[in-house]
């Protein structure tokens, strides 16, 4: 039973390199002038041309083609349409999945982590080392109170640096992508998909790749292989291999028809997860105005009779916390906080509102009594 509710935006995923989705095109182009993209260059040239066709089609609107986010909705809803300019229906379905192999390997060029020279394996980014360490005290607490409460995560974000942080220090987490309720761990709810997950090219569900888990087989370095090789995931469905090699990610546009039903039993578990918490704290969610998905989400698994104790929004841009303060009804007004910090020192005044120090300190006394 969720106790506390974590929602994490790009924001919480700025300080490991990766851009946010108003500078996420010119980082892509960086890796393009740069030569450091090899055999998906012709990739990135074609998405890039198409990018420039829509200026001109969206001309009229005020849709931005400089927001990846803005760009792969339209790309999502032209597939649907089957509509893009003067491109046949198969050169659309074609763009569509490059573009998310796109975002992938932008991501994979720009997040970089310390390999760890002396102890093989990936190491976490500190702030996300923070987050871990935070979820495992508040795991403390909560079973205190009552062994069924825990935390868990609801996020936006493709990447798997949350993931690392949770390996490293050997937190177990589910995905949620099915019913089967034998996995154990802290749920991370990956709305819009992730890059280790691929979609079955037969029975179109969802699996993924453990990519930190002791199968997984990658090369050192100082990249990780973020996009999890979705053509190698063995669906637990028919038993072959996924055999597409694209991610299954998707835009935070209104448009989700097309979302495979896995990703959907990720909403739901989403929204129960919402209707039965107690505190609930965003950090780097800036609740953009393409995602009205989230916004009716919110509102349907928050419309219960548990009383929201702490709403908390970390965020450095306060127009962030004007924004959730007015999507929140009035009876929880009274219980938001608005913490004007980034990732990295939000995690220490989290610590304080949840009052960590003393409720440990409590702890222990009583264990040593
Ligand atoms: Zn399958």
């Amino acid at each position: 039973m969720a106790r506390t509710v974590f929602i994490l935006g790009a924001g919480a995923s700025r300080h490991t390199g990766a851009p946010l989705m108003n500078d996420f095109l010119d980082k892509a182009e960086d890796l393009l002038w740069e030569k450091k993209l090899e055999h998906n260059e012709e990739l990135f040239r074609k998405v890039f041309e198409a990018i420039a066709k829509l200026r001109g089609i969206y001309a009229k609107t005020n849709l931005s083609m400089d927001n990846i986010e803005d760009v792969f909705s339209i790309f999502e809803m032209s597939k649907t349409l089957s509509k893009l300019g003067d491109l046949s229906p198969e050169k659309i379905e074609e763009l569509y999945n490059s573009i998310k192999v796109f975002i992938a390997v932008t991501l994979e060029e720009t997040i970089l982590f310390d390999s760890g020279q002396s102890n093989p394996g990936y190491q976490p980014t500190s702030d996300y080392l923070a987050f871990a360490l935070l979820l495992k005290d508040l795991e403390k607490i909560h079973k205190k109170r009552d062994s069924k409460l825990r935390s868990s995560i609801i996020t936006f974000n493709y990447d798997l640096a949350l993931e690392l942080s949770l390996h490293n220090q050997t937190i177990n987490y589910k995905y949620c992508l099915s019913d089967e309720v034998a996995e154990q761990g802290y749920p991370i709810l990956k709305l819009h998909g992730s890059l280790n997950w691929g979609r079955c090219k037969y029975c179109k569900k969802t699996g993924f790749n453990d990519v930190f888990g002791n199968n997984y087989r990658y090369s050192l370095g100082s990249k990780i292989p973020f996009q999890g090789h979705p053509e190698d995931i063995i669906c637990k469905n028919c038993n072959k291999m996924i055999g597409e090699k694209e991610p299954d990610i998707i835009p935070p546009s209104w448009n989700k028809i097309t979302t495979s039903a896995n990703i959907k039993n990720v909403w739901k578990k989403a929204a129960e997860e919402l209707h039965e918490a107690k505190e609930i704290v965003v950090i780097g969610y800036s609740l953009p105005e393409t995602d009205l998905f989230f916004k009716y989400l919110f509102a349907l698994g928050t419309d219960s009779s548990t009383r929201i104790e702490k709403f908390i929004v970390c965020d450095p841009d306060p127009k962030v916390g004007e924004k959730f303060s007015k999507l929140l009804g009035k009876g929880i007004t009274n219980r938001f906080k608005y913490v004007e910090y980034d990732f990295n020192h939000a995690i220490g005044e989290l610590k304080v509102l949840f009052n960590i120090d003393d409720s440990l300190a409590r702890l222990e006394a009583m264990s040593t009594l």
